[in-house]
């Protein structure tokens, strides 16, 4: 039940423990994107609010720097096992404020989730060095210390994994943190910070400030002194904008940014196997994700082979709400990317692709678009060149490992990329010339919390998960030692 599950979520401010009213007194719109009908009325933060999570975190900083790793761990695997507990309803939540299939949000809870369980152990694990300087007689000694008061900033396409890949290292690090949800989303991120209330965070550690104005929010938060990091999930657009605030005060930032990734299907894959990777790389999230593939470059020789079974494939699935059963492909975030969407297939079409599946909006309240397969895609048209963010797939070909290569790399965006051979050797090869962050050899699905999550070039800045996922919230101090 709908309304038993909304009744239960907080829709104030998150700041010192617990809901409270925005100073102004604000409210702003939650929309189901299936049907355009409001969700929920969500307290409306301004800059005074940040100010005030700041005062609170700042408050609380030094004590929950020195609480033992072992207490943080605990904490952040007591939050683990009560998201785990209340699965069902995160899941419901984030199908109803972000469209996804209900399959798919359970699946995002279990990842999301699990980056606190990653992160719990890692807290206690941070590590420092101790070694002979080379002259000898000094010795040189390395700490790591918590980096200070974060501020996260969340896009709305993966309402609680974007939270915990960054919540679950800043807070096993020592760090407090006020998160800034997508105004899509923020009802996920509300329900997760009681859930971290309840696994016994104290109060000020984490603050959630949901708000139709982002900047009204952050802007004030950035200039403020006390703040020393951003890490920030999102359009390549607002990174920029972001990175360029940081400056005033020499943030730390971290940027997982737009992406524009390439599949390539070389003429020695497993052709099946490639169209399973391709639903997976395309499809998952209805195509609404930073490392979906947005450019199917594929061998000649067997392109028609590989379009013709993908096009089957994507001409069945089902489309609709995602709380209904069966559904695979979820409306559209909003009105706004559903056009943005529309453009790009129109432009596309009217260069010359060939629509195989698809290729419209569906008429009827929500934001619903046909999955659509494009082939003969013209390597110059805007779909080749621009993050898609829906279910599309535009195809291209290719004859030389040379020429799949050039196509992968020949964007601003390096995020991730994903491959298709059965030669080992020519894996190897591709993996390493490809100007990405992460390749996926064989599988179209890469992310994993135990794995470094980063991109290069204009995709971004810093690693999100893993090993390296923690050091983005750990300052290294370097003691010189006479003995
Ligand atoms: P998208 O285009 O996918 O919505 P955005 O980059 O616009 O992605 O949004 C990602 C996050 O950045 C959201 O939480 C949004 O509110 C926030 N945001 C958007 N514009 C700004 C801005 N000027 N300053 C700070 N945050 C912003």
């Amino acid at each position: 039940n709908f309304d038993e599950l909304l009744a239960t979520v907080p829709t104030g401010l998150w700041i010192d423990g617990g809901p409270v009213d925005p100073i102004d007194g604000g409210t702003f719109a939650v929309l189901n994107p299936a049907t355009g009908e409001k969700l929920a009325d969500v307290a409306d933060a301004t800059g005074k609010d940040a100010l005030r999570a700041l005062d609170s975190a700042c408050r609380v900083q030094q004590e929950w720097a020195a609480t033992a790793p072992r207490k943080r761990s605990d904490i952040l695997r007591a939050a683990w096992e009560l998201a785990t507990a209340r699965a069902e309803d995160l899941a419901l939540l984030m199908t109803l404020e972000m469209g996804k299939a209900l399959a798919e949000s359970r699946g995002e809870v279990a990842y999301g989730a699990e980056f606190l369980r990653w992160f719990s152990e890692e807290a206690v694990r941070i590590q420092g060095r101790y070694a002979t300087a080379p002259s000898g007689n000094g010795r040189i000694l390395v700490t790591k210390a918590p980096v200070g008061p974060c501020l996260a900033i969340t896009p709305w396409n993966f309402p609680l994994a974007m939270g915990t890949r960054k919540i679950g290292p800043a807070l096993a690090a020592g760090c407090t943190m006020i998160v800034k949800p997508a105004e899509d989303t923020p009802l996920t991120m509300l329900l997760l910070a009681e859930i971290f209330a309840e696994a016994g965070l104290p109060a000020g550690v984490l603050s959630v400030l949901p708000a139709s104005d982002a900047a009204s929010v952050t802007a004030p938060l950035l200039a403020d002194p006390r703040l020393r990091k951003v890490t920030f999930t999102g359009s390549t657009r607002v990174g920029k904008l972001l990175i360029e605030q940081s400056a005033q005060q020499v943030l730390r930032t971290s940027m997982e940014l737009g992406g524009n990734a390439p599949f390539v299907v070389f003429d020695d894959a497993d052709v099946d196997a490639a169209v399973d990777g391709a639903m997976a790389a395309k499809m998952r999230n209805g195509g609404e994700a930073c490392t979906a593939a947005n450019r199917l470059i594929v061998a000649n020789s067997v392109r028609e082979e590989f379009t013709a079974k993908l096009t089957e494939r994507i001409a069945a699935m089902t489309v609709g709400a995602g709380y209904e059963d069966g559904t695979q492909i979820g409306p559209l975030i909003n009105e706004r990317q559903r056009g943005s969407v529309a453009a790009l297939v129109d432009d596309a079409i009217a260069a010359g692709a060939r629509v195989r599946t698809g290729g419209g909006v569906v008429d009827g309240p929500g934001y619903f678009y046909q999955p659509t397969v494009l082939d003969n895609v013209p390597a110059d048209s805007r779909i080749v060149a621009e993050e898609i963010f829906g279910p599309v797939a535009a195809i291209t070909g290719f004859d030389t490992e040379d020429e799949a290569i050039a196509a992968a790399n020949g964007t601003e965006f390096g995020l991730a990329a994903y491959i298709y051979t059965q030669s080992l050797d020519r894996a190897m090869r591709v993996s390493q010339a490809l100007e990405s962050g992460m390749v996926g050899v064989n599988r179209g699905v890469i992310s994993d919390p135990a794995a470094p999550f980063g991109g290069v070039k204009q995709s971004g800045l810093g690693s999100e998960g893993g090993t390296e996922g923690i050091e983005e919230y750990l300052e290294t101090k370097y003691v010189a030692l006479t003995l």
